[in-house]
Order: C-alpha cells, then structure tokens, then sequence
C-alpha cells in the first residue's frame, strides 16, 4: 500500500513474504496473522502449508500454497517447505525473499525502512545469529569422508531476508531438489542449511540483526519505547513460562482482542501482550 512507501523506491511490492505453517496450526496462529499484519501485505505474502485448507484458502488464494511436504517437525519435512518458499520465490520475481515463522509478528514498515538502507542487487542475508558463535556440523563429501565446517545462521524462529542477488547465487544448492539434498549433506534443520549454503558454499555473509526476534529470547528484554521499531516480535513458552512482550496498552482486551500472543495459552484476558494497535 502506498502508505507504506519510504523514502527510498523500495516498496512491499518488491518484497517476497513467505510463512512456515502446517495443519495444526492454521486456527491457532495464522488466524492471528490474517488479522494483523498479513491483512496489510496480502499481496505480498505467501503460506507454505502441508495440508488442503478451504478456509485458508478463502482468506488467501493462490497465496496459500500447499506443498506435499510431510506434516511432521523432522528436518527433511521442513526443508521440503524451505525448499517450496525458495523456488516460489525465484518464480516471483521480486527482490527479497523474507522467510518466517507462523509464530512471528512481522511489522511492515520497520522491514520496509531496513531493506532500504540495503539494495538486492547486493549479497545480502539478514537475520537474528541463532548462536552467539559460528555452528560446527560435519559435511559428507562424494567419498564418504567427512569435513568440519563452521559457518553463521540466521535462526528461522525470527524471520530473515536475503536479496535476489545473494538468493540467485544458491540456485545451484538450494532449488528445486536440491535444497533437500544440501541438507541431507550436513544433516540439520532448514534454516541451518540456508546459512551453510551462503556462507560455505556461496561465500556470502549473514549480516546480524537486532531487529529480529525469536521466543528463544527473552522478549521482556525488548524496551517498549523501541517496539515499534523492531522487524519481527514473537512469542511462546520458554522453560513452563510465558515469553511474551507485556504492555500496558492503551486498549483493554475487549477494544484490541487481537492482543498477539500465543492461542494455547488459552484465558488472555488478564495477559498483557503486544497491542497490535501499538505496532501499527
Ligand atoms: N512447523 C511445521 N511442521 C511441524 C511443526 C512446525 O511446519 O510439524 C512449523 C511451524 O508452523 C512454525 C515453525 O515450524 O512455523 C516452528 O514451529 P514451532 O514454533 O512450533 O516450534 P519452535 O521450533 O519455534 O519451538
Ligand atoms: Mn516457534
């Protein structure tokens, strides 16, 4: 929407948004996210699923993407949809590819206002480092013989972004079939690969990002006064206890009841979470 130009020429529209979802989850989380934010960048962004949904594909269209992937949490099956969002976006067209989670909260203009400092004709791979240090895995050469690799990953819970310059560059490694292949290579999660293939294959670097956030952090931490600033806010339970960002907002439930925050938590009526008429 034209509300969300800046300064620079970068628009949604050349922005490819892609969610991680599956089955289980189409009420509980994505219900929250077609409330919110993906209301303002329908367009834009697309769900990567596993299993036929009418409803789902009422709200979304061709924009719902059901992918044969397997439902299940194993590496494989979540390359497999890591694998479906990469090629869509090839197909796209569009300059940045941006994956997140179907936990994620993702604030429009403050990754509008990011991507434009930056341009996709550029390597570029932005996210949260999912370690404070390089992970080592073990590859397996054609030999079977195995090398120690070292490389930086952007962690999947916090939405990254990489531009069509770096993204045309892993073609070789992670389109089509062989994203799946290159994971099997180092046996690790999707998100994982993605930072393998940039960093030991293409060469490219994962750019940290203080913008970004997963629930494996501890989102309290996160000054009110900066929210609006923040690219990606999520939620969940961390060690039996709620990981949530509290708010005192201006709205009580009944006037915001789309209060982000996470559906099995079930009663939120006494939970201060993130007012989403704060973030807009
Ligand atoms: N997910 C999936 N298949 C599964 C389980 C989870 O595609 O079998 C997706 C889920 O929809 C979410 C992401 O993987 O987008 C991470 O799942 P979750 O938040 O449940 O776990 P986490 O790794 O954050 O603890
Ligand atoms: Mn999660």
């Amino acid at each position: 929407p034209e509300g969300y130009r800046t300064e620079g020429s970068l628009t949604l529209g050349d922005i490819f948004i892609a969610v991680k979802t599956t089955k289980r989850f189409h009420q509980s989380r994505m219900e929250l996210l077609l409330d919110t934010w993906i209301s303002r960048a329908r367009e834009q962004t697309y769900i990567f699923t596993d299993e036929e949904d009418d409803a789902l594909k009422r709200r979304m269209g061709d924009h719902a993407i059901f992918t044969n992937c397997s439902a299940e949490h194993s590496h494989l099956a979540l390359s497999c949809k890591m694998a479906a969002e990469f090629d869509a976006f090839l197909a796209s067209g569009r300059s940045w590819f941006c994956h997140l989670d179907d936990d994620n909260y993702l604030n429009l203009r403050a990754l509008l206002k990011l991507l434009s400092s930056y341009s996709a004709t550029w390597d570029i791979y932005l996210g949260k480092p999912s370690l404070n240090r390089p992970i080592r895995a073990s590859e397996t050469l054609p030999n079977n013989q195995t090398k120690s690799v070292r490389f930086w990953f952007a962690t999947g819970g916090a939405g990254f972004c990489i531009s069509r310059k770096l993204a045309s560059k892993m073609v070789p490694w992670a389109s089509g079939r062989n994203f799946l292949s290159t994971s099997e290579l180092i046996r690790l999660p999707d998100d994982c690969t993605v930072g393998y293939i940039i960093e030991c294959k293409v060469g490219g670097q994962l750019l940290p990002n203080a913008l970004f956030h997963s629930h494996l952090e501890n989102l309290q931490l996160i000054s009110p006064s900066r929210l609006t600033q923040q690219v990606t806010l999520s939620y969940g339970v961390f060690e039996n206890k709620l990981n949530v960002i509290e708010l005192s907002g201006p709205f009580s439930h009944q006037e915001d009841p789309s209060r982000y925050g996470p559906p099995e938590m079930g009663d939120r009526e006494n939970l201060q979470l993130v007012p989403l008429a704060m973030v807009y």
